[in-house]
């Protein structure tokens, strides 16, 4: 179904260094082509564009996945964009602006965003695999490395979450970053951006699967407060 959100695992259990266990890759692909994630022992980052997953290692390199790689966290939808606006400029300050009247006219629902433009700068982090069992998202989040692409072509995914999801999800925007020659990508920190074409679409179903079984239900997990997802996910 278009424009319906299909969440695998929360966030709170990757700040809980849950992310060992998962579905597949080719599961995932089922519920949609547009989305990001990360992948088993969050040995990187993962990005869903027109149903091609990519994945940035945390030595900067990048791979197509297999249809069986563990996918320990995703959001994912069929992408159909209902708003499109080719603003000549746009950055992190200046998207939700741009993203009107889809905000604020649907600030409690998600939305699904796409960005392909001429990057002339943009920031983004690899997060680093776990070292031990149940490292958490936010330690993981203190040796991340930062890279940048100048003048790069390429393309954003992702996501804008209302407030109230926090812990499911990161409340506001989630975006990684691929680029046009599949050499550089993932999660977006900070970027400018010009000859953008921004497309994005509301959401107002969400289906949210919990691993049934494994290390999901071996211990409670807590409430996450929102400005520690908010330390860990850079945004
Ligand atoms: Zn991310």
């Amino acid at each position: 179904m278009a424009n319906h959100l299909y969440q695998y695992s929360i966030l709170s259990a990757l700040m809980n260094g849950i992310c060992r266990e998962g579905t597949t890759v080719a599961k995932l692909l089922t519920h949609g082509d547009h989305g990001l994630g990360t992948i088993s022992g969050l040995n990187g980052e993962i990005i869903i564009v027109d149903k091609e997953v990519y994945h940035f290692l945390p030595d900067g390199n990048l791979r197509e996945v297999e249809p069986t790689d563990i996918i320990p966290f995703a959001m994912i939808t069929r992408f159909e964009p209902t708003l499109t606006k080719q603003p000549i400029t746009l950055n992190m300050s200046t998207i939700s602006k741009e993203l009107s009247p889809l905000l604020p006219a649907s600030q409690n629902s998600f939305l699904s965003i796409r960005v392909d433009a001429l990057f002339t700068r943009v920031t983004f982090r690899v997060i680093p695999a776990q070292s031990e069992a149940r490292e958490s998202l936010s330690e993981l989040a203190k040796r991340q490395e930062l890279h940048h692409a100048t003048h790069s072509r390429g393309v954003l995914v992702g996501f804008w979450s209302p407030g109230f999801t926090s812990g499911f999800s990161v409340a506001g925007f989630h975006l990684h970053f691929l680029s046009d020659d599949r050499a550089q990508g993932g999660h977006v920190m900070e970027f400018d951006a010009e000859d953008v074409v921004l497309r994005a679409a509301a959401i107002n179903e969400y289906n949210v699967e919990f691993p049934a079984s494994g290390e999901f239900q071996d211990e409670p997990i807590g409430e996450v407060l929102a400005k520690d997802l908010h330390a860990a996910e850079g945004q």
